[in-house]
Formats: C-alpha cells, structure tokens, sequence
C-alpha cells in the first residue's frame, strides 16, 4: 500500500528550480574569473559577451540557470577545473600549517558560494560582481 504524502505544497516545483537557480548562480560566480581569463582572446569575442549578459542577469538578480545551460554549461555539475596558471611563484611558506579556520562568502550573499582557501589558491573573488569574497572566520 502505497500512500503518498499530501502535497501540501503547490510551488515545491518553483523551490526546487530555485535551489538549482542558486547553485547555477554559485557555480557562476566561482567560475567567472576563469571563464574571463580563457575568453580574453578576440576570437572568444561573441562567447565573453555572452558570459557577461549572464552576469547582468546576475546581478539584477534575474535567473541564470537557463542561460547558462544555453551556454553549455551544465550548472549542477561542478565545472572542470582549468589548467592552474601559475603566473605566480609557488608559494615557499611550506612549514606554515595549509589550515584555513574560516570560510569566504560571496560579498553580497547572492549566492551561496562558500570557498575554503587553501594555501595555494589565490583570494576568491566573485566575478559577478567583481569584489572579492568576505573572508568569515570560524569562532
Ligand atoms: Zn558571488
């Protein structure tokens, strides 16, 4: 016998789409500043004004999820991650404990984002709007 809940309910369907709609947002705004640095070539021209309507969607707080996958980016699948560029020398700090006690935050709360920083990782920005990611200590 096979009883199936009430569905008290009616817009689980619209919470659902918003939950994926944040994490589109979350994977955009980790990805963006790497989705820039590839696009930067004028043959990518027509692809970075795309990627940047998808930002001013963004930040009008309209959604992105089907824009990105319009942009063949899967928004629940986290993207692969790049090539590291390392422009940088390698940090040599290595007796320093790699421990982060804290958490970045997306500067503004539009999304969900949280990005723990390792110690060879640069600081986190939010490429949608172009600030830096609010470091959060742990108490
Ligand atoms: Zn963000």
């Amino acid at each position: 016998m096979t009883s199936e809940p009430e569905r008290c309910e009616p817009s689980e369907r619209s919470r659902r789409s918003e939950r994926s709609e944040r994490q589109a947002l979350a994977a955009l705004c980790a990805a963006l500043p790497r989705l820039r640095a590839m696009l930067r070539g004028p043959a990518s021209r027509a692809r970075r004004a795309a990627v940047e309507q998808v930002v001013l969607a963004a930040r009008r707080g309209e959604p992105v999820g089907e824009l990105l996958a319009g942009l063949g980016m899967d928004s629940t699948a986290p993207l692969p991650a790049g090539p590291s560029r390392t422009t940088l020398p390698t940090p040599v700090e290595e007796d320093r404990p790699a421990q982060v006690t804290g958490v970045y935050l997306c500067p503004l709360g539009t999304c969900p984002r949280a990005e723990e920083r390792t110690a060879s990782s640069g600081l986190p920005a939010c490429g949608i709007h172009d600030q830096a990611l609010r470091f959060v200590a742990d108490r």
